[in-house]
């Protein structure tokens, strides 16, 4: 079931801020993403290439399809032909792999960089030298990736001192490495905010929040 006042209500709210929506669809059918393209939405996030690739056969054509998972390098290649945006990216290893993809179909694909911000262990994400080393050494050799940006996720905590504070350093690396240049990359995502703190993603610099349950429901 989908929730439609929910969706036109955060709509409204992210409009004053410019801050794009990708609704988060995991586990949900069919039937419930068609209701929210009917009311406007195109741009929908996944988590699993067999659910995305079940899906995506079933939907229109023109929906833009958001990879927010954790990928694994053998499953880039169902993606690459179609797939908008890959979110997670979370290590050269998977970039080296995209880009051999990407080669393969003659695409340049737009990927985000995931940092680890939260202070859990089992959120992925490069670190702070990683990315460095990543920026200064190794991304110039990867032709058919464009870096547009940074994606984190913020410890699972009721302390919202605690979110912010993670949010800003996300938004800090995004301002260190702006001004950096390569044909590559170019800096202009910031992917942060979930169903529960989006609002504190917005005002620490977001400008792309992926949010499911509050439009889809609770999960199972
Ligand atoms: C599931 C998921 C979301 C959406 O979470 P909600 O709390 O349902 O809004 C956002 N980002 C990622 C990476 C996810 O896995």
């Amino acid at each position: 079931m989908v929730n439609k006042e929910a969706y036109q209500s955060i709509i409204d709210e992210l409009k004053t801020t410019g801050t794009k929506l990708v609704a988060v669809s995991k586990t949900k059918p069919v039937e419930d993403i068609l209701e929210l393209y009917q009311l406007g939405q195109r741009e929908f996030g996944e988590n699993y290439v067999q659910e995305l690739l079940d899906k995506k056969g079933h939907l229109p054509d023109d929906i833009l399809w958001h990879f927010i998972g954790h990928l694994q390098s053998n499953k880039v290649k169902q993606l690459i032909p179609f797939i908008h945006l890959i979110h997670g990216v979370d290590s050269y290893k998977l970039l080296e792999e995209i880009n051999k993809q990407a080669l393969k179909y003659g695409r340049v694909m737009d990927c985000l960089l995931q940092v680890h911000i939260a202070e859990e262990e089992t959120k992925f994400g490069f670190d702070e030298l990683e990315l460095s080393y990543l920026f200064e050494e190794q991304l110039h050799e990867l032709k058919n990736i464009r870096i547009i940006g940074l994606m984190g996720m913020s410890t699972l905590t009721d302390d919202t001192y605690k979110v912010r504070y993670e949010f800003a350093k996300l938004k800090s690396l995004f301002n260190k490495y702006s001004h950096f240049k390569a044909i590559n990359f170019k800096l202009s995502v910031i992917s942060m905010g979930m169903s529960g703190d989006y609002r504190l993603a917005i005002e620490e610099g977001s400008t792309m929040v992926r949010i499911g349950s509050l439009l889809f429901g609770k999960r199972g």
